[in-house]
């Protein structure tokens, strides 16, 4: 154990099931340890570090908007907040956002909005969630999530329901005019890579807009290019109201956001919502950084094309008995496997990648959307080493 794992063993809250590794420095798909080994990223901070690491737009961003203007209040206008509200609308056809700190802050947003729908609408019902997802650790946020999360932290505040996810009768039987919104996860990323099937998404949609039920899409694993598409729910013939967003959007600062229509947002009157620091210049202008790269160097296309060549190559491990199912899009994917998944992870780590485990036996794959087809070829022939080991 080095010096920095001492100091955290003893000093941090004890939450993480950490692997035996500090990581000092990182430039493009690399990182480095504390012992200057090199690792492949194909994590990239759970599907944040869209650019991978260092890019040179994003530290020039960085200390350009650090030297003038770090943070004021949302009591004032600033110009990079303006720029990246403009820019997200352009993009995404949604004609307002709301800047906050991450993910799990976008989605507490949502469920206030939401919930303030609700009452100008007079609705009575609850927001709908799925089983097995997960929206963040806020005590609102594990209402929406899978029930693991929520153990030991009741009571819950009312209003939420949790119906089976890709189950049409379920949420035939459950929706109605009272519902007030449903949230949803294209790819449900911490339960396991599991993508929503296209029936079960077309009648959700037919059924939100029949009763009037906001459709709100969490978008902060999918979004930003991660899954071929600027946004997860494009793979579908769906029209989300809202979308939360978060990881990718600041490439690694921490940001999130909340799209919606001009409509919709207007159900928060002054005073309903805010932050001190969402928003603030230097987030605002280095996730303006971060979108302007990922559409000049075609990263959503690089996504699409290197994940068809990730999850095709993952796919001829199927041979491995011990492989179960390979799921994903673009460069969002898994792999199930019918043992624990950790012992795999820490063996990948001594061969110099980086991936992770979910769900308990889900290896999951995440790279920056920078990786190189030669990178994925090294990682595919290290894991396929591993996996045929530990299929002996
Ligand atoms: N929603 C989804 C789909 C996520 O994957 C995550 C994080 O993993 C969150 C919400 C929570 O985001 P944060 O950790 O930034 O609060």
């Amino acid at each position: 154990m080095d010096h920095i794992q001492e100091k955290e063993k003893s000093f941090h809250f004890d939450l993480y099931r950490r692997l035996p590794v500090s990581l000092v420095k990182g430039k493009g798909t690399r990182v480095w340890d504390a012992q200057n080994k090199e690792y492949i990223d194909f994590l990239a901070g759970i599907a944040v570090n869209a650019l991978g690491h260092s890019h040179p737009d994003m530290i020039k961003a960085l200390h350009t908007q650090a030297d003038k203007l770090i943070h004021v209040s949302n009591i004032y206008y600033n110009e990079p907040q303006a720029i990246l509200a403009e820019s997200l609308s352009d993009i995404s056809g949604f004609e307002r956002s709301f800047f906050c700190n991450s993910g799990l802050e976008a989605n507490e947003a949502a469920i206030k909005l939401a919930r303030k729908y609700g009452v100008n609408q007079n609705k009575k019902g609850p927001i709908i969630s799925f089983s097995n997802s997960f929206h963040g650790r806020s005590i609102a946020s594990i209402s929406l999530g899978g029930k693991k999360l929520q153990n030991g932290f009741g009571p819950l505040p009312e209003g939420f329901l949790q119906l089976p996810y890709n189950d049409i009768d379920s949420i035939e039987n459950n929706i109605n005019k009272e519902t007030i919104a449903v949230f949803i996860e294209a790819i449900q990323g911490e339960g396991g890579i599991i993508p929503a099937t296209n029936k079960f998404m077309t009648r959700l949609d037919e059924l939100c807009r029949k009763n009037k039920v906001l459709l709100i899409f969490d978008e902060i694993q999918t979004g930003f290019g991660r899954t071929g598409k600027l946004f997860g729910y494009q793979h579908f013939n769906v029209l989300p109201d809202i979308i939360t967003l978060g990881k990718a959007l600041g490439g690694g600062f921490p940001i999130g956001a909340v799209l919606t229509s001009d409509k919709i947002s207007k159900n928060f009157e002054y005073g309903d919502h805010g932050t001190t620091f969402g928003g603030n210049p230097l987030a605002c202008a280095v996730a303006n950084a971060v979108l302007a790269t990922i559409l000049k160097e075609n990263l959503i296309q690089n996504a699409e094309v290197m994940g068809e060549s990730l999850i095709s190559k993952l796919q001829s491990l199927k041979k491995i008995s011990i492989v179960k199912d390979i799921r994903g899009k673009g460069l969002m994917a898994g792999v199930e496997l019918s043992i624990p998944c950790r012992p795999i992870v820490i063996k990948m780590l001594h061969k110099g990648y980086l991936i992770n485990c979910t769900a308990e036996k889900t290896l999951r794959f995440l790279p920056p959307l920078i990786i190189t087809e030669s990178e994925i070829d090294g990682m595919i022939e290290s894991l396929e080493g591993i996996l045929v080991e530990e299929n002996q």
